[in-house]
């Protein structure tokens, strides 16, 4: 689950908090939209659950942790709880997909055991097991995004943000995207999806999050997207 309580934050004091006094509260197993304007605070949203940054006022909690009470030691714990999805898939270009999605396991000391039983079974779920041994170059955009999710959620994340994960892609590729996405969260992980993409957020009638100028000025639980364009 995220809380936010009162959270503001700003970055300059000469300039309008990015985030103003927003609280919100997201459920374990929800799907939820967050939609805005270019500088709403979206990325600000983001960059606080990950503790890239720091709330100037106001508290951030994950699982009822409150994120900026954990030690420098601790957030690396707490970034594990979460998996990640940008627009720009940053595989690494000289492993195979097997190996993008297997580095993820390495990195946190999985053994060699667990990752041959569970990388076949993510890359299963996103529906590209027959690319396994294919270099990201060789793959389309909405492939390299599948494998972009796998990598994200080979490590049983409670929670999956995604930033404009369809951004590159084209409508019938966005839409498979978006169904794996809630494929993921009905398998009982919390979903978080920063969009532009206002089709899909209609079509899918999820709870939509509107942040305008750092204030959250819709909370829909019936999926509109949330302002004029
Ligand atoms: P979005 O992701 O919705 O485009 P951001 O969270 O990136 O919005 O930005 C919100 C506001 O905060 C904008 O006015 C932006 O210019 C400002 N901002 C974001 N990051 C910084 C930063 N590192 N330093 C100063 N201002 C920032
Ligand atoms: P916006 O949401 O405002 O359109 P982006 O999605 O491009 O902006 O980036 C949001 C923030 O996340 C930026 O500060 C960027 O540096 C960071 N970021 C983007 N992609 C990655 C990534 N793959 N890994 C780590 N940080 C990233």
């Amino acid at each position: 689950m995220i809380e936010f309580k009162n959270v503001t934050k700003g970055y300059d004091k000469n300039k309008s908090d990015a985030l103003k006094n927003v609280s919100l509260f997201i459920d374990k197993g929800e799907f939820v939209f967050l939609v805005g304007r270019s500088g709403a605070g979206k990325s600000t949203f983001i960059k606080l659950l990950l503790r890239e940054i720091e709330a100037t006022e106001g508290s951030v909690y994950i699982n009822n942790f409150n994120v900026s009470k954990l030690s420098k030691k601790e957030i690396p714990f707490l970034r594990r709880k979460m998996g990640i999805v940008f627009q720009d898939f940053r595989l690494l270009e000289n492993k195979s997909v097997y190996e993008n999605v297997a580095y993820a396991m390495e990195i946190i000391g999985k053994s060699e055991k667990q990752i041959q039983k569970r990388v076949p079974l993510a890359l299963d779920m996103v529906g590209l097991s027959h690319r396994m041994n294919h270099y990201p170059h060789e793959l389309s955009g909405g492939e390299q995004q599948r494998v972009v999710i796998a990598r994200a959620i080979i490590n049983n994340p409670s929670i999956l943000i995604c930033d404009e994960p369809t951004g590159n892609l084209d409508p019938e590729t966005s839409y498979e995207i978006i169904s794996i996405l809630e494929e993921i969260n009905r398998r009982g992980t919390t979903v978080v999806v920063v969009t532009h993409d206002r089709e899909i957020v209609d079509t899918m009638k999820k709870r939509v999050l509107t942040l305008e100028d750092g204030v959250l000025k819709v909370d829909d639980a019936t999926g509109r997207y949330g302002y004029e364009v």
